[in-house]
């Protein structure tokens, strides 16, 4: 055991940072620089990192590399911002076996503990495939998806950064249709939604989700019939508001688009109630859509009668300049894909409906931050914002099928993956090295 004295001397010398010393910095050769705003590639570009974050900017010919800087090489590659998923629940995998993809019996055979242990794995898969943002929208059992947001910024673990919504607030049963007895004598809804059918309970279950640890507020707008109404969903919204966060809504009527869309919510996950109509509104008022559009190369998945019409919306709610995030959706086991793989699939969807790629990079970054509330912190690579970025093989904006082959991944200036492979050590720690107060 150290003595009082030894610890003390530690503390202090721990709140001078730098005292007498200089600051690792990283330089990234980068051999073409991909800017998603203006859809363009610059070449040759040096990227200086400092302190997990970005601090130069510039091309090789006039930005040197400091003396002693550790230096990426990245020339053979495209240098990018990383990629949002803005609808995916990492804590939760549904199967062919042994619940054929219903995930009503996941939640029932997988305890919460074991669901935040694939939340982490599965954060870690979308990394590798460059995700570095993801929004996890609910279905986490008792608030894994907390537990993986506080684990990977305490800095016990590697992962993605985390918007998390805690548990789904939805009407009476939520998405299930429960038996009265499994309802009410066994509260089987409880915890993948939290019910809450009055004003009184409306407000207790966004402060719930606040105190446990959400970012952002999901509500079932009509998974009953009855659903919420406009007034029911503005009181949603004005008391996320009370602590900073967003609502997003799970939507599957026109019914329900509709007054989603007049409440004036931020987000609206799934097409199915989105029509020519609802994707005007959503232009006018920039409500995010967060399609989840599933490819219909992830058989069983969809179908083509369903795959046709998601294409076709998805097409129509791009020609509308409706704010387009990317979204998966993707809480299930493919064989022989990581999560991350069965994430990136998606893109067949957007080049079905016919998005340039240089549009469908924007959803997948710009629109990503911009939703996740991100744009002022991390997000893009550009001075003073977080060190999060991603190198693929190819130009992804005259092939958007480079995306696929990410070999390089940088998190708060760290590195992640190296040629091709996982080279996570520099993140794993035995305590919480970025403080116990992060919750
Ligand atoms: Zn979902």
């Amino acid at each position: 055991m150290r003595s009082a004295v030894v610890r003390y001397a530690a503390i202090i010398l721990a709140a001078l940072p730098f005292a007498g010393t200089q600051a690792q910095v990283t330089a990234i050769r980068a051999g073409r620089l991909l800017d998603p705003e203006r859809g363009v590639v610059t070449p040759n570009q040096i990227i200086l990192v400092e302190n997990g974050r970005f601090t130069q900017i510039g091309a090789a010919g006039s930005l040197a590399i400091p003396a002693g800087a550790e230096v990426i090489d990245l020339s053979s590659l495209t240098v990018m911002p990383g990629l949002v998923d803005a609808h995916n629940h990492l804590a939760l995998t549904y199967k062919d076996e042994p619940e054929s993809n219903v995930y009503y019996y996941t939640y029932v055979a997988d305890p919460t503990p074991l669901r935040a242990i694939q939340a982490v794995s599965n954060g870690m898969q979308m990394l590798s495939s460059g995700f570095t943002i993801i929004r996890d929208m609910g279905n986490n059992g008792n608030y894994a998806d907390a537990a993986l947001r506080v684990a990977i910024e305490q800095g016990w673990v590697p992962g993605p950064t985390i918007i998390n919504s805690g548990i789904i607030i939805g009407g009476m049963g939520g998405q299930f249709w429960p038996t009265p007895e499994m309802a009410k004598d066994h509260n089987i809804v409880y915890p993948e939604y939290l019910d809450a059918d009055t004003p009184a309970e409306i407000v207790k279950a966004v402060r719930q989700n606040a105190l446990f640890g959400a970012t952002v507020i999901k509500i079932c707008v009509d998974c009953k019939p009855w659903g919420y109404s406009v007034d029911e969903i503005k009181l949603f919204i004005s008391e996320a508001a009370k602590v900073g966060f967003k609502v997003e809504g799970h939507v599957q009527t026109r019914d329900g688009a509709r007054r989603a869309i007049d409440a004036g919510i931020w987000s609206i996950a799934h097409d199915n109630g989105l029509d020519e109509e609802m994707h005007r509104g959503m232009a006018a008022k920039g409500i995010f859509r967060a399609g989840t559009e599933t490819p219909i190369s992830l058989t069983g998945h969809t179908n083509p009668d369903r795959y046709a019409r998601t294409v076709a919306k998805l097409k129509n709610a791009y020609e509308l300049k409706v704010p387009l995030t990317f979204s998966t959706d993707a809480d299930y086991y493919v064989p022989g894909k990581t999560r991350g793989e069965v994430a990136i699939e998606f893109i067949e969807t957007w080049k079905a409906a016919g998005i340039p790629p240089a549009d469908i990079i924007r959803a997948m970054t710009v629109t990503g931050y911009k939703v996740s509330e991100t744009l002022d912190k991390r997000g893009l690579i550009k001075t003073g914002l977080a060190a999060d970025l991603i190198a693929v093989e190819g130009n992804p904006l005259e092939r958007i099928d480079a995306l696929r082959s990410v070999k390089f991944v940088m998190r708060n200036g760290m590195v992640f993956k190296r040629d091709g492979v996982m080279t996570p050590e520099k993140f794993f720690h035995g305590g919480p090295v970025n403080g116990w107060r992060i919750r």
